[in-house]
This record gives C-alpha cells, structure tokens and sequence, in this order.
C-alpha cells in the first residue's frame, strides 16, 4: 500500500510411536478385488484387520482408485487413533454429516493435512505421491536421511527430504527406471503399502537397496563417518586408510554417501581416491540457509497503519507473518535480524540501517496490497538500479514461485521491478518485497486472515530464502 516516500504497493510434528508388532495372520475381511496374489494383499489386510482401511458398500477394495484427500484423512486419523467420529469443521465444503468430518478436523488441528487456507478442504480432490510423503513425515516421526535419489525429486524441493526419509527408512521405493513420480497421483493400494510399512517396520523394504555408483579408497588414516554431510554431524565410526567403499552419492559440497556392508555414512570427499567416472550431485542434505543472516521487515507499524480492510491491518498481519517466517528461517538454522517485533514505527531509512547493521545476507520485507477491493493475487518486487540486481531478481523469483502453490491458492501476479525505498537501498544483500495478496479483496482478505494460510505462506517464503542460497552455494 501507498506510503509518504514511495508507493509500497503495498507443520508441528505429531510424533507417535511406532506401533510395532509382526505381520498378524490374515483372516477377518477379505475382499473380491485383492486377492492374495495381489501385490498388496499382505499390506491391505494388515491395514483392514486393523480397521484402519475398509471397503466401499459393495464390498470391493479398488486397489487401483487414487486417493482422495478425504479418504487419506480418515486412514491416517484411524491409524493414529485421533478422535474422529462426525462433527462441525471449519471448511465450508465439510458438512458435520459428512463420513469424514471428525477426522478432516483432526488432520487440520494437527497440521498434519490442513485446508487450502480458503475456508475448503477439498474432500474429493485426489493425492500425489509426494504430497503422501509430505503427509507422512509430518504424522510419523522419520529422522534418518541418507544419500539415495530419485532421478525426477529435485533437490531444492520441499518434498526431496521426505521422499528421502521414507525411502531411507524403506518405506517408499521408487519405479524399477530409478524415478520416483512425485506428481503422479497415489492410488489405494500403494498408500496401503505406505501405511502398513509406516506402522509396521517388518513390511519395509530393505532400506539397503541402495545402489552404488562407484567405488573409492579411503587415503587418510582415520576417515571419520557422519550421520549428515557436515564436519559437525554426530561421528558413527570411522574407515581405516585403503578401505575400499561403495560411492552412493559425491555432493557439490565436497561430502560424498559411502559405506561398506556393516557402515555407511557421510564422510568427506578429499579423503577418498575417486575413479574421474563418479559424477557430482548437488549437496542435497546440506542446508544452505544454516548460519546465513537474514534479515526480515514488518512493513508499517504504529501510527502507520498501512492498508486495511475486513477488520485487518496490513501492520498486524506483516507482523504476524513475519515471526512466522522468523521461526520457519530460526528453524533451518538461519539467523534472523528483525527490523520490529512489536507496534512500533520506523522510518524507511531505519529499516535499511538496521538490515546493514547486521550484516544481512538477504533483505525480506512483507506486505499486503489494496486496490478497491478488486485487486487480488500475490507479487514479489525487486530493484534493478543497484549493484545487487540480479541477485534481488533471483531472490524474488524463488519467493514468487513457492508462493505458488495449490496451498495458498494464490493468484500469480508475478515478479516485479519497483524503486521502493527498502529495497532500493539495500546494496550489501540481496532484498525483495512479498506483497502477500490484497487485503481488501474478499477472497485474498479470508487467507490473510487464517494463521494458518499465514504459516504456510511464511514456510514458502522461507523455502524461496533457501532457495536463493541453495542457487548461490550451487554457482
Ligand atoms: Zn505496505
């Protein structure tokens, strides 16, 4: 929104235990279309004699259905054993009669699967593998991360350390052609194959299906083995010098994924003697934002109210927002400087002083746009007229891209060139301006209203920080 100087257009881990007992004898339910030559069989009956899963009226399984969101709401929240039953939920779309009302509220209160932060849940919208996977870690707790990939899960994306925490854990294997098919939809008995190996460590697959891409030999005395692709990471052990090792990843960074048949782990690559025929990947598990200084702007504040609209000030949901994004960055390691944590006012030049003062490394400030109520959608501006313009461009490119998501259901009105005061004179780092969406817009306003849609939006804001250090790390 209009400011005096310049036109500022203006997952919590629910952590249940593994329920671990050995396959049970199958008897209880049976259904037409599984029969027990069915790829699946041991896995569906598991889930039914646990009446987790269950057939349609007629009896049959449809194995070969997709998953709908309402359906995977009422699978995860028996296997939980969360409250369930039918009643009143805050979507629209989610009558309390509905079959799985009780348990599409309990997904949401536990952020496991929430709405689209637009007041609908989408009962009947369909599931993709990744979003499965997603799903998953967020209900179930996975720590371990090792060096497999999947030819088509890129690595700055939000869905590349779940898809491996599960592939690690041998619960989730990729297509016999080394690819994953994070966008491809999840049918029925493929998420009863994820569910029944979550639940029960004995139906996994053997997680060592790992296949190396070479091998090497160990040329320091002591080769110290980590359980992540940094010098700080917990030691497991360590290889003696002329140890030959399987080569499962080198990353850009240096480390590499190796082991033996007793250890594997991370250890670093200039203690290793590679054949030239190893090709590097990006450091997929190193996190570019760990100890980057970022520093994030509340726009307005005070007796500078901002845009408003719906009962809402633009100072009060930049602010809220920000934390959020505070604590998505302080999370993944970053430090984050904020320019006000309160109420308060600053000039514009405060702002860029302060995000100096601290030696930022990326400069973030947060909006929200107003036009007569007929504007919506959100935008991402950066400067051009300083020496950091195109790593401003990058910075806001990322952020635009991951807002986009069906998530926040935003408009794309697209990466945008300003002279905006804040980001103009940001010299030292690279700086943009989110204008989250518009708050006088009926549909935009419902969104910036839902902590929830604000948390999410915040987590994409960060994912785009990363983004751009992960880009800068890769250069
Ligand atoms: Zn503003």
């Amino acid at each position: 929104m209009v400011c005096k100087k310049i036109v500022t257009v203006c997952l919590l881990f629910m952590v249940a235990t593994l329920c671990i007992s050995s396959p049970e004898s199958v008897s209880a339910t049976s259904f037409p279309d599984v029969p027990n030559s069915h790829r699946a069989y041991n896995e569906i009956m598991y889930l039914a004699n646990q009446n987790i899963v269950a057939g349609n009226p007629d009896g049959r399984f449809k194995p070969e259905d997709y998953v709908t969101r309402a359906e995977a709401a009422t699978m995860i929240g028996r296997a939980l054993k969360l409250q369930g039953g039918q009643r009143v939920t805050e979507y629209v779309d989610v009558p309390k009669a509905f079959y799985a009302s009780g348990y599409i509220q309990d997904m949401s209160n536990t952020n496991i699967l929430a709405g689209y932060g637009n007041g609908y849940f989408g009962v009947s919208d369909k599931l993709t593998r990744e979003q499965m996977a997603l799903i998953i870690t967020r209900a179930w707790n996975f720590p371990e991360t090792s060096g497999v990939t999947f030819s088509d899960v890129n690595v700055s994306s939000q869905s590349y350390i779940p898809i491996n925490k599960l592939a690690t854990a041998g619960v989730v294997s990729g297509y016999p052609d080394g690819k994953f098919g994070p966008k491809d939809f999840i049918k029925r008995a493929d998420f009863a194959l994820m569910l029944a190996r979550t639940l029960n460590p004995n139906y996994r697959k053997n997680p060592s299906e790992l296949k190396p891409i070479g091998q090497a030999t160990v040329i320091a005395d002591f080769l110290n083995v980590r359980t992540a692709p940094e010098a700080n990471a917990t030691r497991i052990s360590a290889f003696a010098y002329g140890t030959t090792v399987n080569v499962y990843s080198k990353l850009s960074n240096g480390w590499a994924y190796v082991g033996t048949s007793s250890l594997k782990g991370f250890v670093h690559g200039a203690y290793l003697k590679y054949p030239s025929t190893i090709p590097t990947v990006p450091s997929d598990l190193a996190n570019p934002l760990k100890g980057k200084i970022i520093v994030v702007d509340a726009g307005h504040g005070d007796t500078d109210p901002g845009a408003s609209g719906y009962g809402m000030k633009e100072k009060d949901i930049t602010l809220i927002t920000a934390k959020h994004l505070r604590d998505a960055l302080e999370a993944a390691g970053a430090t984050v400087i904020m320019t006000r944590e309160t109420d308060i006012f600053h000039e514009l030049e405060k702002r860029v002083s302060i995000a100096k003062m601290a030696n930022g490394q990326a400069f973030v400030s947060i909006h929200t746009n107003s036009f007569n109520g007929s504007g919506h959608g959100t935008e991402t501006y950066y400067n051009e007229d300083n020496v950091m313009s195109t790593d401003n461009k990058k910075l806001a490119t990322y952020i635009q891209n991951r807002m986009m998501v069906p998530e926040l259901d935003m408009r794309d009105r697209g990466v945008k060139e300003a002279n905006f005061y804040v980001i103009k004179y940001q010299n030292k780092m690279a700086s943009t301006l989110v204008e989250l969406g518009f708050i006088d817009n009926k549909s935009d306003a419902s969104k910036l209203a839902s902590d929830t849609w604000r948390k999410k939006a915040a987590y994409q804001i960060h994912l785009g920080i990363k983004d751009y250090f992960q880009y800068l790390q890769n250069k």
